[in-house]
C-alpha cells in the first residue's frame, strides 16, 4: 500500500488531505498528523465515508524528532509531507533522513526568532539526503513551487536563456473583514513586514518594506496596486534558470490591509521580540494572530479571483522573447469544491502534486532539490488535471 504521512492539518493542509482523497488510485494510505489531533480527526470523520483512500489519524509535535520518528516507524510512509510551520522543517528533515523516508515541503526553514527566510539550512542536508538514498522536495506550494515549476517549464520549451523573471502574486479577493490573512497571520505579517529584495547581477538588492510599488492589470481580476516583496524562490531560481540577470517577486495588497498593517506595526503589535504581560512573557505577534480571524474561517465568506504566475524575458534562437504563464482560481469555486479558499487552495493542490511526484517515482533522486530542479512536464500537466489550470501569453504587458 502507497502511504503518505501529511504532519498539520491547517488551512493547506486540509486543501492537499482533500486532493490526496480524491487522488486514491496514488494515496492508498495517509496518516494525517497534527499537534490537534481533534482537528485530523474531524477531517477523517469529513472524508472517510466518500474516499477509498484509508486515513490515520495522530497526534504528534512536530517539534520532537524522536516522536516524529516513532511515529514514521510506526505507519511506514512512502512520503512525508510537511504542511505545518516552517519552524519545524527542520526536525522533520531529521525524522526524514533517520527513518530513510522522502521528505516534501511548501515553505523554507525559518528560525522561530529572526523572521529571516533562506535556503542555506535546508541545503546543508544535501549530502545527508545523499547519502541516505532518500529525496527531499522543497518548495512544492504555488510560490514557492508552481513558480518555480512554470519557470522550469519555460527554460525547457520556450527560451535558450531567461535573463528577467517577475513573479506576481494578485488576490482579487475579499472576505469582507476591515483587516485579515489569508494563511497563517504570524507568517504572513513577518513576511510583508521584512525589507523587500530582489537579484540583480547575482546581488541581492535590499528595499525598505513597500518601498517599490507598480500597478497591473490582471487577467480575471482587473487592476490593483503590487508591492515588491522579498520571496524565497528567488534564491533558488536565481541559481537554477540560465541566464538570469534579475528576478523579483511582487505581491498585490489593498490600501486598507495597509493601512492596518502599518497602524499594527506602529504600536508594537508586528513584533516578535517577547514582552512580560502580566507576569507572563507573550509576543506580541502572536498574541495578534489569535485575535485576528482565523484564516480557515474566511473560505465562506471570500470572493474573488487569485492571478499568480511569471513573466519571463530572454532569449529564443538568438532574438527577444516575452512569455506569461499564469493561473487564475476561484475562492467561490475552492470553497464549494474542498471547503476553503483559493490562497490555500492554490497551495495544498501542488503539495499533493509533489508528494505525487515522488511518490509515483516520476521524480526520483535522491538528495536535497528546489522544484525547479526536476522535469516540470508531469507537474504541469497534473496541475491541469488537479484544479490549477495555467494559461499562458505570448505578448504580456511588461513590469517596468
Ligand atoms: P496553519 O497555521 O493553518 O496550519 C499549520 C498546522 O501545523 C496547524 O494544523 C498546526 O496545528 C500545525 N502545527 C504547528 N506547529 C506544530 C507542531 N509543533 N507540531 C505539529 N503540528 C504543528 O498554516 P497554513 O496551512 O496556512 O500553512 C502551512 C504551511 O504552508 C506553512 O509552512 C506556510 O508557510 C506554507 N505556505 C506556503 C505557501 C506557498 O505558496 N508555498 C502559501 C501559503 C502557506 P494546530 O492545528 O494545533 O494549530
Amino acid at each position: 500500500m502507497k502511504k503518505c504521512m501529511i504532519i498539520g492539518c491547517g488551512g493547506v493542509a486540509s486543501v492537499a488531505i482533500h486532493k490526496c482523497c480524491q487522488n486514491s488510485d496514488v494515496f492508498e494510505g495517509i496518516m494525517i498528523a497534527s499537534r490537534t489531533k481533534s482537528k485530523c480527526d474531524a477531517l477523517k470523520e469529513k472524508l472517510q465515508p466518500i474516499t477509498k483512500t484509508v486515513i490515520e489519524t495522530a497526534q504528534v509535535n512536530a517539534d520532537n524528532v524522536d516522536e516524529l520518528i516513532e511515529l514514521i516507524n510506526s505507519y511506514k510512509p512512502d512520503v512525508v509531507l510537511n504542511l505545518a510551520l516552517p519552524y519545524q522543517d527542520l526536525t522533520i528533515m531529521d525524522a526524514c533522513l533517520a527513518t530513510k523516508t522522502h521528505y516534501v515541503d511548501t515553505a523554507n526553514y525559518e528560525p522561530l526568532d529572526t523572521a529571516k527566510f533562506e535556503y542555506k539550512w535546508q541545503w546543508a542536508y544535501r549530502e545527508k539526503f545523499e547519502q541516505a538514498g532518500i529525496t527531499a522536495l522543497l518548495g512544492s506550494g504555488f510560490d514557492p513551487g508552481v513558480t518555480g515549476v512554470f519557470s522550469a517549464y519555460a527554460m525547457k520549451h520556450q527560451f535558450d536563456e531567461i535573463n528577467y523573471i517577475d513573479i506576481l502574486d494578485c488576490n482579487g479577493g475579499d472576505h469582507g473583514y476591515p483587516f485579515a490573512t489569508n494563511f497563517n497571520p504570524e507568517i504572513n505579517i513577518r513576511e510583508v513586514s521584512a525589507k523587500g529584495s530582489y537579484i540583480e547581477d547575482g546581488k541581492w538588492i535590499e528595499t525598505e518594506p513597500m518601498e517599490i510599488k507598480r500597478v497591473y492589470n490582471f487577467k480575471g481580476v482587473g487592476e490593483k496596486d503590487m508591492y515588491l516583496l522579498h520571496h524565497e524562490e528567488l534564491e533558488s531560481l536565481a541559481l537554477n534558470i540560465k541566464g538570469i540577470k534579475r528576478i523579483r517577486f511582487f505581491m498585490t495588497f489593498g490600501q486598507s490591509y495597509l493601512t492596518h498593517l502599518k497602524c499594527l506595526e506602529n504600536v508594537g503589535m508586528t513584533s516578535i521580540e517577547p514582552i512580560m504581560y502580566e507576569g507572563k512573557e507573550i509576543v506580541p505577534l502572536q498574541f495578534l494572530k489569535a485575535v485576528l480571524p482565523d484564516p480557515a474561517s474566511l473560505g465562506p465568506r471570500t470572493v474573488g479571483k487569485t492571478n499568480i504566475g511569471c513573466i519571463f524575458r530572454g532569449k529564443k534562437d538568438g532574438k527577444d522573447k516575452n512569455y506569461y504563464l499564469y493561473n487564475i482560481c476561484d475562492h467561490q469555486e475552492c470553497y464549494k469544491e474542498v471547503g476553503s479558499q483559493a490562497i490555500s487552495y492554490t497551495t495544498g493542490v501542488p503539495a499533493m502534486i509533489g508528494a505525487m511526484m515522488i511518490m509515483t517515482g516520476t521524480w526520483n533522486k535522491a538528495g536535497v532539490y528546489n522544484i525547479e530542479e526536476f522535469d516540470p512536464d508531469p507537474f504541469m500537466e497534473a496541475l491541469n488535471k488537479w484544479g490549477l489550470p495555467w494559461e499562458e501569453d505570448f505578448n504580456p504587458v511588461l513590469v517596468d
